[in-house]
């Protein structure tokens, strides 16, 4: 039995469900121990964390956190494992839950396990976790007092729990030099409602789409779909698309029952973000491209033909 701190971050749809992910490793964990969460200025996202496994719910409320400050709450979780004398403490394996969990553990001087799939209490802890954006799986231990570990996206579900956690609200002691560093501004994710990392189909688009027109047939199929629009770093650096969009090792890690995936070689780095998908489609015009060996399905042609006439199937076969 230990006890086990897990920093659940939010948005506005409430907790990330990664950090939902993360509780249940905290619980799988505690064995029966306690589950701390900490929660950021976000009350209604921690009313409900009981039902995710949390057994005590820490909320913390500062009027500088209103915007992510990654110092301030690596203080907060910090300041708040010591004192509950916490054996793990855990985050999302996010950019921002690496962030915050990297800052924490430079506080504490104790080495940090990023992207974890699995995490075995001993002595050493061992962790099991991605490396090279997922393309390589580590065996480590961690010989420290206490283990600071993320979980890698998708790798552990989530689970509900029949159960309530009352939430504890405090006021974290902070100061200048844990907000130097906060997000000044913030440019929106383009319009389309569907998050990428959480969609259930993703069309996207490569180098092979020629252009940010290119795009328009991607859309027309991804709103057909109710899909969520993708991209490879190709498309992002050609300024076709936003970096909110890329697929990969430096972009989203996505997990879609079905991945579409149009006018994209398969470079190892977008894979690294696309093989958490159930299947892939590919459409590509070169049969001996990479992504072949990855695909349950493909298309080899032209995907300015291709992709429309998918759209115009789907709409036939809807008698729209
Ligand atoms: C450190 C590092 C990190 C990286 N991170 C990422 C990342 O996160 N995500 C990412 O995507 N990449 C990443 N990359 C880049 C990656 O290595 C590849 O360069 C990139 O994924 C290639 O994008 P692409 O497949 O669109 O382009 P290409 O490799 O140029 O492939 C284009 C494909 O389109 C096909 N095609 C062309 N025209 C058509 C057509 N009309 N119809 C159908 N098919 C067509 C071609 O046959 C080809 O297979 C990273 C690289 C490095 C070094």
């Amino acid at each position: 039995m230990t006890t086990s701190l897990v920093l659940v971050t939010t948005s506005a749809g409430g907790a990330d469900d990664v950090a939902l992910q993360a509780l249940a490793l905290g619980r799988r964990l505690a064995a029966g121990g306690p589950v701390h969460a900490l929660v950021i200025d976000d009350e209604a996202a921690a009313a409900g964390l009981g039902g995710w496994g949390a057994t005590a719910v820490h909320l913390a409320r500062h009027p500088s956190l209103g915007v992510a400050a990654p110092d301030a709450v690596a203080r907060i979780l910090h300041d708040l494992a010591t004192q509950l004398g916490a054996g793990v403490v855990i985050g999302p394996g996010s950019e921002a839950g690496n962030t915050i969990l990297a800052r924490a553990a430079a506080r504490a001087n104790l080495p940090f396990a990023a992207n974890c799939i699995d995490v075995k209490i001993g002595d050493p802890v061992t962790v099991t976790r991605q490396r090279w954006g997922g393309s390589l799986l580590e065996e480590a231990a961690i010989h420290a007092p206490v283990a600071m570990v993320s979980v890698a996206p998708h790798a552990i579900p989530a689970t509900p729990v029949d159960g309530t956690a009352a939430v504890t609200p405090f006021s974290p002691e902070l100061d200048e030099t844990d907000l130097a560093v906060r997000v000044v501004d913030r440019i929106a994710a383009a319009a389309g409602g569907v998050s990428l990392a959480e969609a259930k189909v993703v069309v996207s688009g490569g180098r092979g789409a020629g252009s940010s027109d290119g795009f328009k047939p991607i859309e027309e199929l991804a709103g057909l779909l109710g899909a969520a629009v993708g991209c490879s770093r190709a498309v992002t650096i050609s300024g076709w698309r936003s970096h909110t969009d890329q697929v990969g090792q430096t972009g989203t890690k996505i997990a879609p029952n079905l991945y579409i995936a149009c006018g994209i070689s398969g470079a190892t780095q977008h894979m690294a973000g696309a093989k958490g998908a159930k299947k892939i489609l590919a459409i590509n015009k070169d049969a001996e491209a990479p992504i072949m060996a990855a695909a349950d399905y493909a298309v080899i042609g032209d995907m300015h033909q291709i992709v429309p006439a998918i759209s115009a199937e789907i709409r036939r076969a809807r008698g729209a």
